[in-house]
């Protein structure tokens, strides 16, 4: 079993990022900026927001937060979207997910400029990425490509079963690892809650994409030997164990399944980081206007 490192590999990544940075920087004068919008405080989304803000002052980006109570209405986030819209020094603009009931998600995505979509949620750019098109692929996908790049795995002719079909990981992850690319070229399965002969099905997979958002669902007796196995999840519960008051785990049960794999991804350590990395990545294309002119 080799692990998947995502830290290391994220570092890696970053300080070339932070490379190029100072070249568009040297070049432009400027730095390329994202901007992130967060309503409420849910715990999780503090901590990824804050994350990715952190992360742009390390490879040298601008970054702003923009931060609203739950009580801000559905037309004023609208209004506020459409301005960082017309704003010629933004690059990449987010807004974190989950919000409150009464702000439709959908609307939002549609919204956000999707030149300036670095998260890759709206679909312009998904209907691009489908046809192999340039667009921003969504971060936790194209971090995971990344991350199997990096490692050198090929993956053509494997049989890919992804388990969770939501439009930011699952269903985007299928489209990728069927795609005609270098990561790609799997025969690819996706799977959901209602799926039947789950088990069976993921026993099938040469690869298991797993993004369900349920702690150690994927056990080892799911899993053919030598498999490789992405873990997508992030389960958080409260722990005393920890400094910040709460452990993560994995979609995976990672102790019994990691024997069984040929490689693994840790759960922290592992798609998180690159996740980041991915954004940064679709944030600095976006400034230096590699996929829309
Ligand atoms: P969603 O809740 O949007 O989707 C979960 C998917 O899992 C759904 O498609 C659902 O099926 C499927 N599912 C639920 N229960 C079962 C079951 N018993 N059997 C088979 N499939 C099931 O989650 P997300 O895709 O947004 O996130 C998944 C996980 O990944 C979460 O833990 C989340 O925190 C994490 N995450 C991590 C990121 C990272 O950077 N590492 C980024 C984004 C998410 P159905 O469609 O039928 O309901």
């Amino acid at each position: 079993m080799e692990l998947l490192d995502g830290k290391l590999i994220s570092e890696k990544i970053k300080v070339e990022i932070a490379k190029e940075a100072a070249d568009y920087l040297a070049q432009s004068g400027r730095k390329p900026h994202l901007v992130a919008i967060l309503v409420g405080s849910d715990g999780g989304s503090e901590t990824y927001v804050a994350s990715k803000i952190k992360n742009c002052e390390k490879v040298g980006f601008k970054s702003s937060l923009i931060r609203y109570d739950d009580t801000i209405s559905e037309l004023e986030l609208l209004e506020k979207i459409r301005t960082l819209n017309q704003d010629k020094d933004v690059d990449g603009l987010i807004v974190q997910l989950p919000l409150p009931k009464h702000i439709d998600p959908e609307k939002v995505t549609e919204e956000i400029d999707h030149k300036k979509d670095v998260d890759g949620f709206h679909p312009i750019n998904l209907g691009r990425m489908m046809r192999n098109l340039p667009c921003f692929i969504p971060a936790t996908p194209y971090g995971i490509l990344l991350l199997l790049q990096e490692y050198k795995i090929d993956t053509t002719g494997m049989h890919c079963v992804v388990v969770g079909r939501s439009n930011i990981v699952g269903s985007p992850m299928s489209i990728l690892m069927a795609r005609n690319q270098k990561v790609g070229n799997c025969t690819v399965t996706l799977t959901h809650s209602k799926t039947k002969n789950l088990k069976e099905q993921v026993l099938q997979a040469d690869i298991i994409i797993a993004a369900i958002g349920k702690k150690n669902f994927i056990t080892a007796d799911m899993v053919k030997n030598g498999a490789i196995v992405i873990d997508v999840g992030i389960n958080r519960e409260i722990s005393t164990e920890t400094k910040s008051g709460y452990k993560l785990f994995g979609d995976v049960d990672f102790k019994n399944v990691a024997p069984k794999s040929s490689f693994i991804t840790p759960v922290p350590g592992g798609v998180g980081l690159m996740t980041i990395v991915g954004l940064l990545k679709n944030t600095l294309a976006s400034a230096k206007k590699e996929i829309y002119r």
